[in-house]
């Protein structure tokens, strides 16, 4: 096989919009010599492949999936957003939990992953609900998605508890429904996700906080938190969660006790953004000399569709903090680690979207102000090499220097058109202009190309 005219953008800068002719055999490049092109003929790029670091796999497309067309699946149409408010999406989704089924989600889940593995995803955490509402279903679909989907997607399972597991009438049957598939399930399951903030107080949140962490020591699994979901300032001497999980985490002696591969990661924590920079560098010292593999996941399109709404008493309701993670700032100011998902698509947390991370890292430019080509780069890791080590998964492959003999992996692009063709006159003739060509990381990370130019070499 040969892939001629490619440009690798990750190389070493020196190298970066070079040309190359690769001879493959046995998925490696057995010979790599410069491009023996034609003037003007757009280049091929092959980028590291995207992952999905936070996703949500039975809650996706419930509001867009349209299938209740055919009678064998549930009509979720009075569910679409009213109010459009947390509250809102809470409790309509509990009620389209009711409604699962399992050929739904088998059809919405299947949906949701071709549509990652053309956008150029290979590996993801898909987190599915179980509670004494769902029981196991979103679980067994899970598995079977996984099971079908091995050969394209590298898929890690997060039993995940969306509703509270020590407060309100069902907290105690939730945990227990919880607990039972971890272990029913042990070999199915890679990681453990909660959410505190949905309980009732903050010595529930912190109740759910301990029972997750020592759970996924048991069960030697990552751990995943939806923590600090909010924009309120912290009130003395309550600190956002985040420096409880820490706290925690240390108490339970992860470290030692964890198996060194997991990692906990933490999502939204959109309440951090309301913190005075010496607060933060006092959460990055904590977290750094910690040594914990912590890693923060931005959730931006569900942060700024959820948070920022105005109170019901004001008079400026156009005034809307629209705060999500800076995550360029976390990694490259204060020294953490952090990635972007997308965490949901289709549904009333968040109804819009194809669920791309490119798209989402091309909104990020405005989102951080982050205009910089290394910024490009850094935004292009975050919804790939960051986001795959943030959920534990090994290097990314392709992100180095290409030499003979390594494999070639990743999401190439190809563009195939010179020029764009357009209608002219009467008289018969075409227009015909130069079409631009994407030669770097900035061009894909400012301008996606679109999802019909990838695919997915390995
Ligand atoms: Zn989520």
């Amino acid at each position: 096989m040969e892939f001629n005219n490619v440009i690798f953008p990750c190389q070493s800068s020196a190298e970066a919009e070079s040309r190359w002719d690769i001879h493959v055999k046995d998925g490696k490049a057995c010979r790599i010599l410069p491009s023996q092109h034609m003037p003007g003929e757009p280049p091929k790029l092959l980028l590291p492949a995207l992952c999905h670091p936070h996703i949500h796999l039975d809650k996706a497309y419930i509001l867009t999936c349209n299938n209740s067309f055919s009678n064998r699946h549930p009509d979720y149409s009075d569910l679409v957003p009213n109010t459009g408010s947390f509250d809102e999406a809470l409790g309509n989704t509990s009620k389209a939990k009711q409604r699962y089924t399992d050929e739904d989600l088998y059809l919405r889940g299947r949906q949701l992953l071709a549509t990652s593995y053309q956008q150029g995803v290979t590996c993801l955490r898909a987190f599915v609900e179980l509670d004494h509402v769902t029981g196991s279903l979103p679980l067994t679909t899970a598995i079977r998605l996984k099971s079908e989907f091995a050969h394209l997607l590298e898929m890690q399972i997060c039993a995940f508890a969306q509703d509270p597991l020590f407060s309100t009438a069902h907290g105690d049957e939730n945990r227990l429904t919880i607990t039972a598939l971890l272990t029913e399930y042990a070999s199915c399951i890679q990681a453990l996700g909660t959410t505190p903030y949905v309980e009732e107080s903050r010595e529930a949140s912190l109740r759910n906080i301990k029972w997750a962490i020592t759970t996924a020591i048991h069960h030697r699994l990552h751990l995943d938190f939806h923590l600090d979901y909010n924009l309120a300032t912290p009130l003395p001497p309550n600190q956002p969660m985040v420096f409880s999980v820490v706290q925690q985490l240390q108490a339970h002696d992860w470290l030692a006790l964890a198996d060194e591969s997991k990692t906990i990661v933490l999502g939204h924590c959109t309440q951090l953004t309301v913190l005075c920079d010496s607060e933060l560098e006092q959460l990055a010292t904590i977290i750094i000399q910690s040594k914990l593999p912590i890693h923060f996941v931005g959730l931006p399109s569900s942060d700024l569709f959820m948070m920022g709404r105005p109170g019901l008493e004001t008079n400026a309701s156009q005034a809307r903090p629209r705060g999500t993670l800076h995550v360029i700032s976390m990694i490259r100011d204060l020294g953490l680690s952090a990635c972007i998902g997308i965490n949901n698509v289709g549904n009333a947390f968040t109804p819009l979207g194809s669920g791309d991370p490119l798209e989402m890292a091309a909104w990020c430019v405005a989102i951080y102000q982050a205009g910089t080509i290394s910024e490009a780069m850094i935004l292009y890791g975050c919804i790939s090499w960051l986001a795959r080590r943030a959920i534990g998964f090994g290097e990314n492959p392709g992100c180095g220097n290409i030499v003979e003999g390594t494999s070639l992996q990743g999401m190439l692009m190809v563009q195939n058109k010179r020029h764009i063709k357009l209608p002219g006159t009467a008289d018969g003739s075409e227009l015909t202009i130069p079409a631009r060509q994407r030669t770097n990381l900035k061009d894909i990370v400012w301008d996606p190309p679109p999802i019909e130019t990838r695919s997915i070499v390995k």
